[in-house]
């Protein structure tokens, strides 16, 4: 395999390597806030989860296009038992690491000479950036409102 295109394929596997984490995660956090009622949020992050399971996807198609081999190893291990300030907190570090890594692959990608793969981690970015923002409101009102908000997540997500 050519030498940039080594480069491109492993930082899609880091890539990937870190939406499966996500995913993992985000299922785990949907499983406990069912759990406890908070159908509301928990159908959020559930969407969310899907959202990763596409980007894993993507990541994974085109690793295979470019020949490689696609890793079915998550990153990080995946934290139980948070409140929900703690779970949007996991979330925002998740959502944060990806884009820093994304934006970083995207200018590797390019150096490369892939202008494909570079669009791929930029279109992500994107998405990471809103799911990233979207914990990030999640947690400010959590935080300020407390009980008052935290009652309006409950009831029937899905
Ligand atoms: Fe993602
Ligand atoms: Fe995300």
């Amino acid at each position: 395999m050519d030498k940039n295109v080594k480069k491109v394929v492993d930082l899609l596997n880091q890539g990937r390597a870190r939406e499966l984490s996500a995913i993992l995660q985000y299922m785990a956090q949907h499983y406990e806030l069912e759990n406890q009622d908070f159908g509301k949020l928990a159908k959020l992050v559930k969407q969310t989860a899907i959202a990763e399971m596409k980007h894993a996807e993507a990541f994974g198609e085109r690793i295979l296009f470019l020949g490689g081999v696609p890793t079915s190893k998550p990153d990080a291990e995946v934290k139980k038992g948070e409140t929900i300030s703690a779970m949007c907190a996991t979330g925002m570090a998740l959502e944060a690491q990806a884009t820093k890594m994304y934006n970083a692959a995207a200018v590797a990608c390019a150096e490369a000479g892939d202008h494909v793969t570079k669009s791929l981690f930029e279109k992500i970015l994107a998405e990471e950036e809103d799911h990233f923002e979207t914990f990030r409101q999640i947690k400010d009102h959590v935080d300020q409102l407390g009980a008052t908000y935290l009652a309006t997540l409950t009831g029937e997500g899905e």
